[in-house]
């Protein structure tokens, strides 16, 4: 085993916090070995999203990232900031507060980084792996593991000074330190998270249907079901509302992270300037964020949604663009949302779209708007 007397846990803490990070807790690389069922039993539910993992192993094996793996330093940021979003005049889509600053998987891959460097200068032959939501371990289960907080209805961890807005990351090190003590359920008999959430997703208590959340919706890329669609509400990148409404969250600290804070991106944007991103100005808005990384035409997919939730009808010229554009979903997209939004007076509009279209989708999603406007019944089956 690996030399223990080279740093203890008090110094990687003490280091840890001088640079900027909140929580540090420590966890043993079996811990995740106890979720196997519990991941088996998820899946032969469809209770999880396709872009989980699907290789169980994968999902609780750090010895795939770091072979003699001794332990995980787990690190939490708060992203809890002081700031108050500005509320525009005009229709706007409502963006996750995990992207409203710099994207934070850089942000907490530096801290990493630094930590490292610190165990490094300390012990010539340590080993470490940084993961920061790059890898299909439970991140979560590793922080609630290592003391980070508690597991929360929710399914968030909750830290009782900090609250549940926490990114998280991990170290996986060839050096072995005691794990931290788990910490018990405070949520009581608190069912807040359960009542609030939109989709329907917390399905029981600790217990979340991937597929239902609107946080993974938002990310989805093609065609949502109607329900989705409504329950989608102005959501144009995550959902915060189990977190919003969890009372430990309405006493966490608050933080000045300067990283953080929204600059081109606005918590509410507006919702024609979404509607009318082209590569650049997309690039420009949303490619320092988090919120880029499922593209340009899934933002401009959801915000589509949100005009047609907040009745905007700001958004008939840019819709009426887009029926006219290169992606054959928004095409089909914006025909409905035309339908709702402007009714027959954008019927020759989608009639001229649907016989130039050649996209199969596309094409059923502009019968349905025409027909909308004409007050006929669609079929399901129909093209
Ligand atoms: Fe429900 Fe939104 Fe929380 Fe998903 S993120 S579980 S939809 S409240
Ligand atoms: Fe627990 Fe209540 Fe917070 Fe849900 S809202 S996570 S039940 S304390």
């Amino acid at each position: 085993m690996f030399n223990v007397t080279c740093v203890t846990k008090d110094e990687i803490r003490e280091f840890a916090y001088k640079s900027g990070i909140d929580i540090v807790g420590f966890a043993s690389p079996d811990c995740l070995f106890k979720y196997r069922n519990l991941l088996k039993n998820r899946y032969e539910n469809g209770l999880s999203c396709n872009i989980e993992e699907k290789d169980i192993e994968k999902r609780i094996n750090p010895y795939y990232f770091l072979k003699d793996v001794k332990s995980i330093v787990s690190i939490a940021v708060s992203y809890n900031i002081v700031y108050e979003a500005d509320s525009p005049k005009s229709a706007y889509g409502t963006i996750s507060r995990t992207a409203w600053g710099v994207d934070y998987h850089k942000v907490l891959i530096n801290l990493l980084e630094k930590l490292r460097n610190f165990i490094l200068s300390k012990c010539n032959d340590a080993k470490a792996v940084l993961l920061v939501d790059n890898n299909p371990l439970l991140e979560r289960a590793i922080a609630y593991n290592a003391g980070i907080g508690f597991y929360g209805k929710n399914n968030m961890i909750i830290n009782e000074k900090y609250g549940s807005y926490l990114f998280i990351g991990e170290m996986l090190l060839n050096i072995f330190f005691e794990p931290d003590k788990k910490i018990v359920s405070k949520c009581g008999s608190c069912t807040r998270c359960l009542k609030a959430c939109p989709g329907k997703a917390l399905v029981g208590e600790y217990k979340i249907d991937a597929n239902k959340c609107l946080s993974y919706a938002t990310i989805k890329k093609g065609y949502l079901s109607d329900d989705t669609i409504k329950k989608i509400g102005t959501r144009v990148y995550g959902c915060d509302t189990c977190q919003d409404v969890c009372p430990f969250n309405k006493t966490a600290k608050r933080v000045i992270k300067d990283e953080f804070i929204p600059r081109g991106l606005k918590p509410k944007h507006d919702l024609k300037e979404i509607l009318s991103l082209n590569k650049e100005k997309f690039q420009e808005v949303f490619g320092p964020t988090s919120a880029s990384w499922r593209g340009k035409n899934t933002m401009i997919r959801n915000a589509i949604i949100a005009s047609i939730n907040s009745n905007d009808k700001n958004a008939i010229e840019p819709l009426k663009s887009l029926l006219d554009g290169e992606s054959s979903y928004l095409r089909g997209y914006s025909a409905y949302a035309l339908s709702i939004l402007d009714g027959e007076n954008s019927l020759p509009y989608i009639e001229k779209a649907y016989f130039k279209e050649t996209d199969v989708s596309a094409k059923m999603f502009m019968k349905k708007a025409i027909k909308k406007i004409r007050g006929e019944v669609f079929e399901d089956n129909e093209r």
